[in-house]
């Protein structure tokens, strides 16, 4: 079959479109055939090398299609079954061996490519506003990267717990996206400070939670945005990583929280992960919940889609087609 492999870790080049063995179920795994795979900021970090992995290896974490093969003792699937996962590896690739218990059913009117686009950026909106900083009505959030894949799905459930939202964006076009979305403010933070528009916007008073998945060129400022005793949810890095951090800064800044959430520990049991899908999938069924698509791509291409994620161009989900 054909895959996208990593041998060196470095730039988009690093992307292999390669012929590697089929895979084959084991016991407790299903395979695959893979219709969508999705693309996420956490690939690139792979690529790098920044959360390194033994090479080669197959890219990906995401995607959804039909199951061809069980291995030995599954009963909880079956040939023809509609499934997808999330945070589990070897996803950019025609086949991919699943253990069963990271597959979650794909209900009725889910496309695979809709089901692609959420196993990781929509369990991860839904984790981080429902349990990391529950959201309620009252509450005021910070969501940056706000029209980006995650950020997109994390302002329309912030919404719908009732929570004030402002976003960030870099562009005009994204600004319209992210007031789509349901933001009811939105800043361009590479056009105005973003701190003092957020301490105009909430009176002085600030924030009850930071969404924070740039990292790098926002992590200070998004401190300074907080309410006493509010939240900082750091969880991704898409301008570069975090410099190491003095605790005393959170007692100086106002008895503040700082978390690094990863979905892995909010899916880290069946029922949980199960559970995250179900709603997400029940809110797109519904129509509570949009998932844009920004772009699919060939397998083949997966390195420009890494170019194309890494030059800020997203505005929703990006897939890979094998
Ligand atoms: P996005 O589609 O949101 O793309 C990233 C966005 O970040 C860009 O569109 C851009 O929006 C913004 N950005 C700001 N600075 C930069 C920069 N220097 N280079 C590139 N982008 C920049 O990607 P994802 O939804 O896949 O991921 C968003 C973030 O969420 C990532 O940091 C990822 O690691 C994290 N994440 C974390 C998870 C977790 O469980 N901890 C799970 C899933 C994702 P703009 O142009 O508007 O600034």
């Amino acid at each position: 079959m054909k895959a996208i492999r990593v041998h060196e870790f470095g730039d988009a080049q690093a992307l292999r479109y390669e012929d590697v063995a089929d895979p084959q179920p084991g016991a407790g795994e299903a395979l695959i055939a893979v219709e969508a795979a999705g693309v996420n900021f956490i690939d690139i970090y792979h690529r790098l090398g920044w959360y390194p992995l033994k090479t080669p290896f197959i890219v990906g974490l995401e995607a959804a299609g039909v199951v061809e093969a069980v291995g030995e003792g599954v009963t909880e699937v079956n040939v023809g079954d509609r499934v997808a996962f999330g945070m589990t590896n070897n996803a950019y690739a025609e086949k991919v061996a699943v253990p069963v218990r990271h597959l979650v059913p794909v209900p009725a009117g889910i496309s695979a490519q809709q089901a692609a686009a959420v196993m990781i950026q929509g369990l991860t909106a839904h984790y981080l506003s429902c349990d990391t900083f529950p959201l309620q009505p009252g509450h005021t959030a910070l969501i940056h990267a706000a029209a980006g894949g995650t950020g997109a799905l994390l302002v329309q459930i912030a919404k719908k717990r009732g929570a004030r939202v402002i976003g960030t964006v870099s562009t005009a076009e994204k600004e319209a996206l992210a007031r789509e979305a349901g933001a009811d403010e939105v800043i361009r933070y590479t056009e105005v400070d973003f701190e003092t528009a957020v301490k105009e916007l909430t009176k002085g008073q600030g924030v009850e939670v930071v969404y924070d998945s740039v990292g790098k060129d926002t992590f200070d400022k998004s401190l300074n945005c907080l309410k006493l005793r509010g939240y900082l949810v750091l969880f991704g890095q898409a301008s570069g990583q975090v410099e190491p951090f003095d605790p005393q800064i959170l007692n100086r800044k106002g008895s503040l929280f700082l978390t690094r959430p990863s979905l892995g520990a909010y899916v880290a049991t069946r029922e949980e992960l199960l559970g995250r899908a179900h709603d997400i999938f029940t809110w797109m069924n519904a129509g509570e919940l949009t998932v844009r698509i920004d772009k699919t791509f060939p397998l083949s291409e997966a390195a420009e889609a890494h170019r194309y994620m890494e030059a800020r161009k997203t505005q929703g989900k990006v897939l890979l087609i094998p």
